[in-house]
């Protein structure tokens, strides 16, 4: 592209496109991507920026990847869609079996959805219908715990952290659900049950107005990108059976793989009754995302009126979407996946300690493909962006937090060469 219609486009792009969370009269300067290849952005005027967010937890193996392509251009030449109500197709089929049999063996029935925080909607949605059947229809309300991220949809932004998830400006319209504190027990720290003090009190107390606990396990990734113990989640599963409410593990952001585990529950290990997947489970092609759950909830559900699950989008179980799923899930099989992601961590656990050098970081913290370094201020993003692009680097901060999940395909090469452009960047900005 010449640069003068690279300006045209960028100019229309700042008069009136919206971007995430971005101001529609003094927008950031954005970045023109032109084509991606492996883990690299190519940016308008010849840039090559390496990936260290996998566009947002989704781009596991890279971009452009022959066999993600081949799936989609198979499909597409058979169908790019039909409606879901009264038909199937293979691609469903398949991927709800892949799903099926790679979740724990409780977890039998699957809801397409189209994105993340649809997913989320459907599972609380999926829990007051669970209580509606069963005679509680007081079980209307959810419980959740501090610093949390679940979507930016309604009841979505209801359980997310109600002062620093985004959505405080909406705090007096949206549904007034139970916050417990957040865990504070770091994952890889010494277990103390004072950590689930407040979520057990919230349960003991208000148990029969909750129908179900959601929760990021694990990983609390967009309120804060932490990592907590995982006693936590397995007290939280006690706790959840022993006063009769539902367990809802979003597994949005650390699905397949991106922990170390396939999915992080495993690290407890739990079976929640709900589980929401998504980001990753295109392989970052296309949007895509699923709610499952147990067969007593789902035969629970459909056996009292409206003996229906009372949800169903206009393109659920999008063929191209679910054939590129497939694709994505027979390469996560195929290749050493959690091998390669255990490297990729070892790497980060090694290579990060050189940020606890500068004075401005307070904490250094790595689990699986995931690397987070926290500052004492917010990061100046119009300064930062351009810096790390100039470094070689594809890195986008938020608040305190300068972070990486690269894709899964990077070699021990470029993740060096990813590490070296988030320090340098870091280094001109705080040093
Ligand atoms: C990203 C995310 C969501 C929302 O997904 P969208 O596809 O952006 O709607 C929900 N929960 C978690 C844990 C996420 O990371």
């Amino acid at each position: 592209m010449n640069s003068d219609r690279t300006n045209a486009l960028l100019e229309f792009d700042a008069g009136h496109v919206w971007h995430p969370y971005t101001s529609a009269v003094s927008p950031l300067p954005c970045f023109m991507a032109e084509s991606a290849e492996g883990v690299y952005i190519k940016l308008a005027g010849g840039k090559k920026v390496i990936d260290g967010m996998s566009s947002w937890w989704a781009a596991i193996h890279g971009y452009n990847h022959p066999r993600l392509n081949e799936a989609l251009v198979k499909q597409q030449e058979k169908m790019s869609h039909v409606m879901f109500g009264g038909l199937t197709h293979e691609p469903a089929v398949r991927l709800a079996q892949k799903l099926v049999d790679m979740t724990p063996a409780d977890i039998q029935h699957v809801f397409f959805c189209d994105s993340g925080s649809v997913a989320v909607e459907v599972s609380m949605k999926m829990a007051l219908q669970y209580f509606h059947a069963r005679g509680k229809p007081g079980k209307c309300r959810f419980a959740t715990v501090r610093s949390g991220y679940h979507g930016d949809t309604w009841n979505a932004m209801s359980v997310c952290d109600p002062v620093n998830g985004m959505h405080s400006i909406f705090s007096n319209c949206l549904p007034v659900q139970f916050f417990a504190d957040m865990p504070k027990i770091p994952f890889g720290g010494t277990w103390n049950e004072e950590d689930i003090g407040s979520a057990e009190n919230i349960i003991a107390g208000h148990h029969e107005e909750i129908a179900a606990f959601i929760i990021e396990p694990i990983v609390q990734g967009a309120g804060g990108m932490r990592f907590y113990h995982p006693e936590y989640l397995r007290r939280l599963r006690e706790l959840c059976t022993q006063y009769d409410i539902l367990l809802i593990a979003d597994e949005i952001a650390t699905g397949f793989g991106r922990s170390g585990t396939m999915f992080a529950c495993e690290k407890a290990p739990v079976t929640p009754d709900i589980m929401c997947v998504g980001k990753a489970l295109t392989g970052g092609y296309m949007t895509l995302a699923a709610t499952l759950t147990t067969g007593h909830v789902a035969k629970t559900i459909s056996s009292k009126s409206p003996y229906v699950f009372m949800h169903g989008p206009t393109f659920m179980g999008n063929p191209l979407a679910c054939a590129v799923a497939c694709a994505s899930l027979e390469l996560i099989a195929e290749n050493p996946t959690l091998e390669k992601i255990a490297g990729i961590e070892a790497l980060l656990k090694t290579e990060l300690q050189e940020a606890w050098n500068m004075d401005s970081v307070v904490d250094v913290r790595v689990l699986g493909a995931i690397g987070v370094i926290e500052v004492r201020e917010n990061v100046d993003m119009k300064r930062i962006q351009p810096l790390f692009v100039e470094n070689g680097v594809w890195i986008r901060p938020f608040g305190k937090l300068i972070y990486t999940m690269p894709p899964y395909i990077i070699t021990e090469e470029e993740l060096q060469a990813l590490i070296k452009g988030m320090m340098k960047t870091m280094k001109t900005v705080f040093a």
